[in-house]
């Protein structure tokens, strides 16, 4: 049940907010079909993501990585955004979101329209569109490189070429981290939605956020270890949540 005291003060905040940033994590997507890390039977539960998803593991056997990536290739080509992503985009619309900071590869924000009305998008672990060989880093598009028929592909230079998103162990995108720090400094509310708030640095968002005074609204569906900066925790599911809010700031 979703307590509606709470939707209101969060639904209140919002309305009086300026300059809010949203930032999401794996849990907003799983209601468009794609697994978190703690789903039980999901795809993390047979791909450890410490050695699948490992930017050393990679260097010795990108196998093990591609066996892996391309079952997320064919969830990420065919998913829709969910009401979450959705309310997040209309929120934009009405002048009230100014940046979405996602932890996300699914590009389910963009597919939603975030960023139609000028709000600024910043992928924390990478862009799933495109493809860069990691010795002489030219970068690819889908259409250039098989990936598809091969075990792993691999570039002209004999580089081992990766999609561009960001394995445990790399270095985050240059400048996407200052960027978003910057925005968490700006904002007036900052939503958190779906993330267990356990990999660093994306996790220092809140905490900026708070030192530079915005309220803090927290949506997941189990507590997490930073509940204590969260002026409203809404506990449930995103979707059921986001679309509440929305009724109510309307009204
Ligand atoms: P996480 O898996 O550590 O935590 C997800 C949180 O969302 C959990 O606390 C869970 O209870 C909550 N949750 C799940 N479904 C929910 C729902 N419908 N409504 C509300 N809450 C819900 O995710 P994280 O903090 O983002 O960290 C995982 C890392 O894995 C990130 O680095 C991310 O890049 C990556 N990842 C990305 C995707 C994706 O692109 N969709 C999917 C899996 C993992």
């Amino acid at each position: 049940m979703i307590d509606k005291e709470k939707i209101y003060d969060a639904a209140l905040i919002i309305k009086n907010s300026e300059y809010i940033v949203v930032f999401s994590g794996a849990g907003i997507s799983t209601e468009s079909g794609i697994d978190d890390f703690r789903s039980p039977h999901g795809l993390w539960s047979r791909y450890d993501p410490g050695i699948y998803a490992n930017y050393q593991y990679f260097l010795k056997d990108p196998s093990l990585f591609w066996k892996m990536h391309k079952e997320i290739e064919d969830l990420v080509d065919t998913v829709e955004p969910n009401q979450s992503h959705l309310v997040i985009a209309e929120l934009e619309k009405m002048g009230k979101v100014k940046a979405v900071i996602t932890q996300n590869i699914d590009m389910l924000h963009q597919k939603a329209g975030t960023g139609r009305f000028g709000a600024k998008i910043y992928q924390l672990h990478g862009e799933y569109g495109k493809l860069q060989c990691v010795k002489c880093h030219k970068e690819f598009e889908y259409e250039e490189i098989d990936t598809k028929n091969v075990d792993y592909p691999v570039c002209d230079c004999s580089g081992y070429i990766k999609p561009k998103v960001i394995l445990f162990g790399e270095s985050l995108p240059h400048g996407v981290l200052e960027g978003a720090m910057s925005e968490c400094t700006n904002a007036d509310c900052l939503i958190v939605v779906g993330s267990s708030l356990l990999v660093s640095p994306a996790n220092f968002m809140p905490s900026i956020a708070k030192q530079y005074g915005a309220q803090i609204i927290f949506i997941n569906r189990e507590n997490t270890i930073m509940d204590d900066l969260a002026d409203v925790f809404l506990k449930g599911s995103a979707g059921e949540i986001f679309a509440e809010l929305l009724k109510v700031i309307k009204t």
